[in-house]
C-alpha cells in the first residue's frame, strides 16, 4: 500500500543542481524534495507548467518542405515544378 498518492508533477533530477552529484534520493520534506548524499543538501524539483509566449516560433516545416525551399533558393527547380 502506498504511504500517499503517486505525485504526476514529481520528476528525478540527474543531477544535484549545487555540487552536480548524482547520488539523489527522495526525501520527505514535500512532495518535490531530493536529498543529495554528496553535499548533504535538500531541494526541491517543481514543474510549474509551459511558458505561454505572446510571439511563437514558425512551426517546423517537414523535411520534403524543406528541401523543395532549399532547391528553389538554390535555383536547381526545374521549370514545371516552379
Ligand atoms: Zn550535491
Amino acid at each position: 500500500m502506498l504511504r500517499r498518492e503517486p505525485n504526476p508533477n514529481r520528476n528525478h533530477p540527474l543531477h544535484c543542481p549545487w555540487c552536480a552529484g548524482e547520488d539523489l534520493f527522495p526525501n520527505e520534506i514535500e512532495d518535490f524534495g531530493w536529498l543529495c548524499r554528496d553535499c548533504t543538501r535538500v531541494f526541491s524539483v517543481r514543474y510549474y507548467g509551459q511558458d505561454a509566449p505572446e510571439h511563437r516560433p514558425a512551426p517546423a516545416r517537414s523535411t520534403s518542405q524543406a528541401i523543395k525551399n532549399s532547391l528553389k533558393r538554390h535555383g536547381h527547380l526545374q521549370e514545371e515544378e516552379k
